[in-house]
C-alpha cells in the first residue's frame, strides 16, 4: 500500500522534473481518488506558477489546478515531463552505446597488444569505464563522478596528443580523444536531460527573490 506522503513525493518530484521512484499510472490513479493528495498538488503548483511567474503578486486566487490537469486541459508540465523522458532515453541509449565501444576498444588492446602489463592495466582502465558507463545509464544520479574520471581521462588524452603532435613523437591514436569524448558528451546531455527541470526552478527561485 502506497502512503499519502509517498504520492505527494512523487508529486513534487514530478513538478521539479526529477525521477518519482513511482509510476506515474499509480500517482495519477491515487491522485485522482484521493481529496488529501489532490489538495497537496494544487498547493504545489500554484507555488510553481507563483515561481514560474516570477512575481508573488501574479499568485492566482486557489483554482482547482489538478482538475484541469488530470482532464488534460493544461498538461504543460506534464508535456516538460515527457520531453524529459525522452532526453533522457537518447542519454542512456547512447551511454549503453559508448559503454559498449570501451569494451570493444579494451578486447581488441587485449587482442592486438600481447602480455606487457601496461596492456593490461590500460585494457582494465576501458572495462572499468564501460562498467561505469552503464551504471550511469542505469543510475544518472551518480553522473558527476563519472563525469569527473572521464572528464579528467579526455583532459590527460588530449594534452598527450597535442604534445606528441607539437613533438612530433609517437603515432597518434584518433580514437584515444575520440572516445572519451563522445563519453563526456553523452554523460553530460544525459546529466542535463536528468537535472534539466530542478536547475531551471532553481534559477526560477533565484531570479523570483526579490532584493
Ligand atoms: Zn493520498
Amino acid at each position: 500500500m502506497i502512503s499519502h506522503e509517498e504520492i505527494q513525493a512523487a508529486l513534487s518530484s514530478r513538478i521539479d522534473g526529477e525521477p518519482t521512484g513511482l509510476d506515474d499510472a499509480i500517482v495519477d490513479a491515487h491522485v485522482s481518488g484521493c481529496d488529501e493528495c489532490r489538495a497537496f498538488l494544487d498547493r504545489s503548483l500554484a507555488l510553481d506558477r507563483q515561481l514560474h511567474a516570477g512575481s508573488p503578486a501574479q499568485l492566482a486566487p486557489p483554482v482547482d489546478l489538478s482538475a484541469a490537469i488530470l482532464a488534460g486541459v493544461d498538461d504543460e508540465w506534464r508535456r516538460f515531463s515527457r520531453r524529459r523522458e525522452l532526453g533522457l532515453a537518447v542519454g542512456r541509449i547512447a551511454l549503453v552505446t559508448m559503454a559498449a565501444v570501451w569494451v570493444v576498444w579494451a578486447v581488441r588492446l587485449i587482442v592486438s597488444g600481447g602480455e606487457e602489463p601496461v596492456i593490461a592495466s590500460t585494457a582494465s582502465v576501458r572495462f572499468g569505464v564501460a562498467l561505469a558507463l552503464g551504471f550511469t545509464a542505469w543510475r544518472p544520479q551518480q553522473i558527476p563522478g563519472v563525469l569527473l574520471i572521464v572528464g579528467t581521462m579526455f583532459t590527460f588524452t588530449l594534452g598527450f596528443a597535442v604534445r606528441d603532435a607539437v613533438l612530433g613523437m609517437g603515432q597518434f591514436e584518433l580514437a584515444g580523444v575520440l572516445v572519451p569524448l563522445l563519453s563526456l558528451a553523452a554523460l553530460v546531455w544525459t546529466w542535463v536531460a536528468d537535472r534539466g527541470g530542478a536547475w531551471r526552478r532553481a534559477w526560477r527561485m533565484l531570479d523570483a527573490n526579490p532584493s
